[in-house]
């Protein structure tokens, strides 16, 4: 049984060991990524449902390291926030895509959006509001054509000082918007107490939609919630037709999902976006 035990525990901690090694070379790569150029911003498109037509899209943080190859996102970002390396990449992110949305606009269509993921660490920072401002004005980006994606995580720590940084963003006249909303606890409470404009449904409750009729029962009565609050409703993870068009029935405003484009990078929504219209 001492041998057994032993053997349990040294298991463990050679699991551990692979876990904490890979987390301490993630974060060492991490802190050269942004010099060595390594990280690009992919783009997915966001469609309105009842035309088709792009109103916008998604910028997701993409890396490729030299040692590690292609980390997903999901893998380090916690460890970005973890260690507030997500600070300066965040700024990063805000740059590159409203350099692009600039560009986007002028090229096709003044309409567009770009929505920006921003985690709980980047409230922190005493320049974000700054920030924010100069770069859009640099970028030549009118503040309503961006959107800040936070999800419940930002809101749940209650402090105060988030509490102002949402209420200034607001009135920058920058959109926020609800990110994975059905996953938490005590998102629709919050939904009274900040300015949210616009609430993206968590791809898991889409995926059952066509399958079972209690998640459609429950994304019908998010949408209806929804737009009496006056939100704009974007359905994220569609795939299927038959999603998108139970998603119509159900009069939601915007859909997101691999059925129409995966993030890709900026040249290749460029292209995507004028083939669209032809
Ligand atoms: P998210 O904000 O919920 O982003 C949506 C994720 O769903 C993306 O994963 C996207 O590729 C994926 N997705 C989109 N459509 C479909 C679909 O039809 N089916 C399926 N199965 N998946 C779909 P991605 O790009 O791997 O990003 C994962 C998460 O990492 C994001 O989730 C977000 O929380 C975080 N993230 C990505 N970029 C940034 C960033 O620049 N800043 C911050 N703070 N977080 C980011
Ligand atoms: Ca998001
Ligand atoms: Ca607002
Ligand atoms: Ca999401």
């Amino acid at each position: 049984a001492k041998a057994l035990g032993r053997n349990t525990y040294s298991f463990f901690t050679n699991e551990m060991n692979i876990i904490i090694q890979r987390r301490m070379e993630i974060e060492e790569q991490m802190r050269g990524a942004l010099e060595r150029n390594e990280f690009e911003i992919y783009y997915q498109p966001q469609l309105d449902v009842k035309n088709k037509e792009i109103i916008g899209a998604e910028a997701l943080l993409r890396w490729h390291n030299l040692a590690l190859g292609n980390v997903t996102p999901d893998e380090f970002i916690p460890i970005a926030e973890h260690t507030g390396l997500i600070v300066p990449i965040g700024k990063y992110v805000i740059k590159q895509a409203l350099c692009f949305l600039n560009q986007w606009q002028n090229i096709q269509h003044q309409k567009y959006t770009i929505s920006v993921n921003l985690s709980p660490r980047q409230f922190r920072d005493n320049e974000l509001l700054s920030f924010l401002k100069n770069t859009l004005t640099e970028e030549n980006v009118n503040p309503e054509s961006l959107e800040l994606e936070i999800t419940e995580g930002v809101l749940m720590s209650a402090q105060s000082y988030i509490h102002e940084a949402v209420a200034e963003i607001n009135d920058l006249g920058i959109k926020l918007s609800m990110d994975d909303f059905g996953t938490g606890y005590s998102s629709i409470s919050y939904l009274r107490q900040y300015p949210f404009d616009v609430l993206k449904i968590d791809r898991s409750f889409i995926h059952g939609i066509t399958l079972n009729k209690a998640d459609c029962d429950l994304v019908k009565a998010i949408i209806t919630m929804s737009h009496s609050l006056g939100l704009t409703v974007v359905a994220e993870g569609v795939e299927t037709e038959e999603q998108l068009k139970l998603l119509e029935e159900l009069s939601c405003n915007f859909v997101q999902g691999y059925y129409f484009s995966k993030p890709i990078p900026a040249q290749q929504l460029l292209d995507f976006s004028v083939n669209h219209f032809k």
